[in-house]
C-alpha cells in the first residue's frame, strides 16, 4: 500500500474498509460534542452497545427466578462459562476444552504458576522480560519466594541490547540455552505492554521445551489484537484479560489456556474449588475432588455472571468479524499511522518494531523531555491515549472501532 499524507486518502481508506460499520457498535467518549480520538483500547476497550442488554438479561433472570436461574435461566448460570469458552478459544487458536474464562488476570497468572512453576534445587529459574508489566514481575518474584528461592537469583530478566529497545529473538533463545537445566519456566508477555513487541511465541516455546522448561505467556496485549495459535504452538499455558482489546469492561474476567496435553496429568499440582469438579457429579457434594479433564478443572469458584455477560456480548462481535479480517485492517491502520509519523519531524522515536510481524496495532512513541506536556496537549485536543513513565506515549489504533480518519486527525493535531 502506497500511503499519502492526505485527508482524501484517509477518507478513501474508510470508504473501502469492510469493517467501517463496526465503529457504530461502540460508545465513544465525547469531546466538545464529537467522538474523541480514542487510541486507548490497549488499556480499556470501548463499550459495545450490546453489553447492557446482555447484563440486563441476567439481572432479569435473577429478579424473576432467584436461585432457579442456575438451571432455568435463559442462559443457565450453571453452564455460563461454556458459553464464552468456545468463542474465547477460537480467538486464541485453541479447542474449547483448553480454555476457561474465570477470575482476573493476575490471579490466573498466579494460579498457572501453582501448576507450572514447580521448582527443584537444580531447576528453579523463571525468565521474564525486564520491562514486563509490573504485576507480572511481582507475581514471578513472589512465586519464587513462596518456594524458598531468592528472586534476585531465580528471576532471569531479558534486557534489550545496548542502544536497542526491543528484544531480539536470537538473544531470547540464547538466554534460554544458557540457563538450560536451571530454567523451570519461561513466562513472557505475548505482546510486551510497553514496547508493543510481539514475540515469536512458537520459537520461544520450542526452545523452552528443549531445555526442559515450561513455557507460558501473558496475552493481555495480544488477545483480540493478533491471530494466535496457542494449541498448535504447543504453549503450556496462557492467560489474558478481557478489558483491553476484548472490550469487556473495567475489571473484566480473564481467559486461561491450558494445553490439552496437561489435562489428565494429576501430578500437576493445582489449587481447587468446587467448580473444577466433574460437572456431572458436582452437586452430589462429595468430599473427594474429581476434576474435569479440561481447563475447566482449574476453576475454583462459580462463574461471575455479570462481568461474563459483558464479555459474551463483546465476544459475539469478534465472532462475527473474525480476528483475521481485524488483523488485515490493523496492518493498514497502524501502517498508515507509522507512515504519517515518519513523514513529519515530531522529535520522538517509534520504539515498536518496524517489522509488522513483530507487532500488533500499538505504536509506542519515545518522547523527549517535554513528552508529558505533549501528552497533556493531546488530551486537551480530545485525543485519548496512554502515558507510561518515564517518557512513552502508547497509541493503539484499534481496527474494530478506529478509523483512518482518526489516525489522520491525530497526526494533524500533532502537527499543530
Ligand atoms: C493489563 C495487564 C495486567 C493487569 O492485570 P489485572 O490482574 O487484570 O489487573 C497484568 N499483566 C499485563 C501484562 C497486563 O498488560
Amino acid at each position: 500500500m502506497q500511503f499519502k499524507d492526505s485527508l482524501s486518502l484517509a477518507e478513501e481508506l474508510d470508504r473501502k474498509d469492510p469493517l467501517s460499520s463496526y465503529r457504530n457498535r461502540f460508545y465513544f467518549p465525547q469531546h466538545h460534542g464529537e467522538d474523541a480520538i480514542y487510541f486507548c483500547g490497549n488499556s480499556l476497550g470501548l463499550q459495545p452497545k450490546t453489553v447492557k442488554s446482555y447484563i440486563e438479561q441476567e439481572l432479569e433472570d435473577w429478579k424473576n427466578l432467584g436461585v432457579e436461574g442456575h438451571f432455568a435461566g435463559k442462559n443457565p448460570w450453571m453452564y455460563y462459562h461454556h458459553f464464552v469458552a468456545e468463542q474465547a478459544a477460537s480467538l486464541v487458536g485453541a479447542s474449547k476444552e483448553e480454555v476457561v474464562v474465570m477470575n482476573t488476570l493476575s490471579v490466573n497468572l498466579n494460579l498457572m504458576m501453582v501448576s507450572f512453576y514447580q521448582p527443584s534445587n537444580a531447576r528453579y529459574k523463571i525468565m521474564i522480560e525486564a520491562d514486563a508489566f509490573p504485576s507480572d514481575h511481582y507475581a514471578v518474584q513472589e512465586q519464587a519466594k513462596f518456594h524458598g528461592f531468592d528472586p534476585k537469583d531465580a528471576i532471569i530478566q531479558l534486557y534489550p541490547r545496548e542502544g536497542e529497545y526491543t528484544l531480539r529473538t536470537e538473544d531470547i533463545l540464547a538466554r534460554i540455552q544458557e540457563h538450560g537445566d536451571s530454567l523451570a519456566l519461561v513466562m513472557l508477555g505475548g505482546v510486551n505492554y510497553y514496547t508493543g513487541q510481539f514475540f515469536k511465541l512458537e520459537e520461544i516455546t520450542k526452545a523452552g521445551h528443549e531445555v526442559g522448561a515450561f513455557v507460558g505467556f501473558d496475552l493481555a496485549h495480544a488477545a483480540g489484537n493478533l491471530p494466535l495459535e496457542l494449541h498448535a504452538w504447543n504453549i503450556d499455558f496462557a492467560t489474558w484479560c478481557s478489558y483491553k482489546y476484548l472490550n469487556s469492561g473495567p475489571g473484566g474476567v480473564s481467559g486461561v489456556f491450558i494445553h490439552e496435553k496437561h489435562h489428565k496429568n494429576r501430578d500437576l499440582p493445582r489449587f481447587a474449588g468446587w467448580w473444577g469438579h466433574d460437572e456431572k457429579t458436582r452437586f452430589k457434594m462429595a468430599k473427594d475432588f474429581v476434576p474435569m479433564e479440561s481447563a475447566a478443572a482449574w476453576q475454583m469458584s462459580n462463574a461471575q455472571i455479570l462481568p461474563m455477560a459483558a464479555h459474551w456480548a463483546s465476544l459475539e462481535i469478534f465472532k462475527e468479524v473474525g480476528i483475521k479480517s481485524l488483523r488485515e485492517k490493523s496492518l493498514l491502520l497502524t501502517g498508515f499511522l507509522e507512515f504519517l509519523l515518519d513523514q513529519n519531524e515530531f522529535g520522538f522515536k517509534i520504539i515498536t518494531p518496524r517489522n509488522t510481524e513483530e507487532r500488533g496495532c500499538q505504536l509506542s512513541l519515545l518522547t523527549e523531555a517535554n513528552g508529558k506536556d505533549l501528552f497533556k496537549k493531546l488530551q486537551y485536543e480530545g485525543v485519548i491515549a496512554d502515558w507510561r513513565e518515564p517518557n512513552v506515549i502508547r497509541i493503539a489504533p484499534v481496527p474494530l472501532y478506529n478509523s483512518f480518519k482518526d489516525v489522520f486527525r491525530f497526526v494533524e493535531i500533532l502537527k499543530s
